[in-house]
Parts: C-alpha cells; sequence; structure tokens
C-alpha cells in the first residue's frame, strides 16, 4: 500500500536539495507519493502566508512531512515558522544524529552520536519574556519551563529510541547544580525513568563539562538526552565534530505527526547555482523512512551515500568535490540501482 507524505521543498537551496532527494527516494521504490506544498517566503509570495493553513491541512492529514529549508524573514514580526511547526504539531522530540563519513574534512572518525533534545519546553517559550526600566531596557528576564510530563515523555522517546536502535549507553546532560528548579527536574525524571530500562547504561553530566568532554573524546557518548536550549548547542557541537552541517539530518517528531529535515538552513548564498549538497535532506529522509519502518530502504540509501562520499565521486564542492547537486543526486541514484 502506497504512503503519502507532505513534501515542502522550502526556500533558498531547498527546492534543488529537494528535486534531488525525491529522485533518489523514487530509486529506492519506496511506493510512497508526495502531496507537495508551500511554507516560508516562498508561501508568502504565493499566499501571503508564511505557514498557510492548507500546509498545515496537510501535515495533519498525511502525518509525516519531509521538508526543506525556510527562510524566516528577519523583523516584520515574523516568528520562526519551524518553531510554530513544532508547537502547532507538539513535536517534542528533535532527534540529531552525528554520523562520521567518510571523505569529509572532520576531526574525528567513526563517530556516531545521537543527540534526543526536547523541542517544546525549556527556554523557547515565546511567553514569560519581559525588559523593563528606563530607556535602555535594564533588566531583561525570561522564563524556563519544564514539566513533569515533558521531562518524562522526552526521556523515554531517549531510552525507547535507543533499545530500538540497539544502543548501549544515555547519558542525560543538564545543569542541576546550578538551575536547581528546570534542569533539576530534568535530571530527577530522567534519573527515574532511566531504572525502567537496566538493560541501557545511564550515565549523567553538566553540561559545561559535557561540552569538553565531547571534544576530548566523543567516543564515550552514544545517545544523549537534554533539554531545548542545551540540545540546539550540543548538537551543533556534535554535527562540528563530523565535519558541519551539510551531513547533519535531523527529526522533530510526536505523538499525531513528524517532520524530517536538514539542520542546515536555506543557504541563500548559494541559491540557484546547484551547488547545495543534498546529503543532510537525504540523511533526514533516510530517517524518515526507519520512522515509517522502511529499515532496509534506509540502510541501503545510507549505505550509497557513504560510498559516494568515500570515492568523492561527483560530490559538492562543499565536501572538496567539483560535482553539482544534480551529479551528488545521480551518483547515489546509480549505487542504489547496483544493489536492488
Ligand atoms: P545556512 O545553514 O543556510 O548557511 C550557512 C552556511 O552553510 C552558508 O555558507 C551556506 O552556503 C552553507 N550551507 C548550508 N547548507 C548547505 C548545503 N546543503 N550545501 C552546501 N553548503 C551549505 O544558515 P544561515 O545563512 O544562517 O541561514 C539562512 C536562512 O536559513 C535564514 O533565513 C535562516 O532563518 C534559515 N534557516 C532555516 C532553517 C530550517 O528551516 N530548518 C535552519 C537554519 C536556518
Amino acid at each position: 500500500m502506497s504512503k503519502t507524505i507532505a513534501v515542502i521543498p522550502g526556500d533558498g537551496i531547498g527546492p534543488e536539495i529537494m528535486d534531488a532527494t525525491i529522485r533518489v527516494l523514487d530509486a529506492l521504490d519506496c511506493g510512497l507519493a508526495y502531496d507537495y506544498v508551500d511554507a516560508g517566503v516562498v508561501a508568502l509570495e504565493k499566499h501571503g502566508d508564511l505557514l498557510p493553513q492548507h500546509t498545515i491541512d496537510k501535515i495533519a492529514e498525511h502525518k509525516v512531512a519531509l521538508k526543506g529549508p525556510l527562510t524566516t524573514p528577519i523583523g516584520g514580526g515574523f516568528t520562526s515558522i519551524n518553531v510554530t511547526l513544532r508547537r502547532k504539531f507538539d513535536l517534542y522530540s528533535n532527534v540529531r544524529p552525528a554520523i562520521s563519513f567518510p571523505g569529509t574534512k572532520a576531526r574525528y572518525e567513526n563517530i556516531d552520536i545521537i543527540t534526543v533534545r526536547e523541542n517544546t519546553e525549556g527556554a523557547y517559550l515565546a511567553e514569560g519574556q519581559t525588559t523593563t526600566g528606563e530607556g535602555d531596557n535594564e533588566v531583561a528576564v525570561s522564563m524556563i519551563r519544564n514539566t513533569r510530563p515533558g521531562m518524562q515523555r522526552i526521556c523515554k522517546y531517549a531510552f525507547e529510541m535507543a533499545r530500538k536502535k540497539g544502543r548501549k549507553k544515555v547519558t542525560a546532560v543538564h545543569k542541576a547544580n546550578i538551575m536547581k528548579t528546570s534542569s533539576g527536574l530534568f535530571l530527577t525524571v530522567a534519573r527515574e525513568v532511566a531504572k525502567d530500562y537496566p538493560d541501557i547504561e545511564f550515565g549523567e553530566m553538566i553540561v559545561d563539562n559535557a561540552c569538553m568532554q565531547l571534544v576530548m573524546n566523543p567516543y564515550q557518548f552514544d545517545v544523549i538526552v537534554t533539554t531545548n536550549l542545551f540540545g540546539d548547542i550540543l548538537s551543533d557541537l556534535c554535527a562540528g565534530l563530523v565535519g558541519g552541517l551539510g551531513l547533519a539530518p535531523g527529526a522533530n517528531i510526536g505523538k499525531d505527526a513528524a517532520i524530517f529535515e536538514a539542520v542546515h538552513g536555506s543557504a541563500p548564498d548559494i541559491a540557484g547555482q546547484k551547488k547545495a549538497n543534498p546529503c543532510a535532506l537525504l540523511l533526514a529522509a533516510a530517517d524518515m523512512l526507519d520512522h515509517l519502518d522502511m529499515v532496509a530502504k534506509a540502510t541501503r540509501l545510507r549505505a550509497a551515500i557513504r560510498d559516494v562520499m568515500e570515492a568523492r565521486d561527483r560530490t559538492t564542492p562543499d565536501v572538496g568535490g567539483t560535482g553539482t547537486t544534480d551529479t551528488f543526486g545521480d551518483a547515489i541514484v546509480e549505487r542504489i540501482r547496483a544493489t536492488a
């Protein structure tokens, strides 16, 4: 039976990398049908709305979306479309794998760390933000709000994912020594949840030490679970360990919907030039296939990407190649067809 997904090509390099990704998915013969919808500046220009209701309805209908990067216009009171989508669909879990690929200029080899970041609470709240004082806003206050159910579901998600993927260890990263309430609640709940998973080793680490440890000896980490702001920072740090954003996928997962995307943005500096590396979105598509229980296809896709990277076959300039988005896609399609 074919499954329909919502596809949001997005802004800047989005349509170019989405085009390559869909060609690769078609070569994998996944039986997917695509419902194309708009969001971002392209939607603002066409429909007068950065995130049209029609797009929201289609994501709700299909429950799974593959999304290109979206440009949030600066100023003009626009809130981030990504943050709006996470809230609207309660996409509480942001899963960001950092996996080494051959042929990249990275500081380490054989890194394989998954950061599971809480995506809807913590410091990323629009409410409770105030500035006071004469003239220059002398005092600025912002709120961190973590809830027990919110902490429970993210910790459970991390342990369940670890078990499903055969991972050995989950490390809870926190700052409970200083932020005794908000981070303290996270750590308390993480310890409670860990007791239900005796088959998985549990570790805990203060966030500043975790940053140093990740740089000094990243191999001690397997799965990291953490709150919203720390997860945002740590997952970029992990992406840096494996050679940057060109290979960093992200999954936003909720109870009723999941949106898969590249971590990078719309790259306006190279848009329209066919220089964009499609791999981050392709790896997000592989994670989407896992989510849709097409694990063997996902494995084939990752292997094809790995092979092309290793051979430096028609790859894009960001990874030292002289190819284009399209030739990179062609090389991956060929590998996939060869393993059919
Ligand atoms: P960016 O990630 O778009 O670009 C940073 C640098 O990385 C640029 O030099 C760019 O050319 C390069 N780069 C990014 N992706 C690449 C790829 N696939 N291949 C080769 N090079 C690549 O970050 P930015 O310039 O800070 O942001 C541009 C826009 O994207 C902003 O409007 C921002 O709001 C938006 N953004 C969207 C998302 C998202 O939708 N998930 C995430 C981040 C930024």
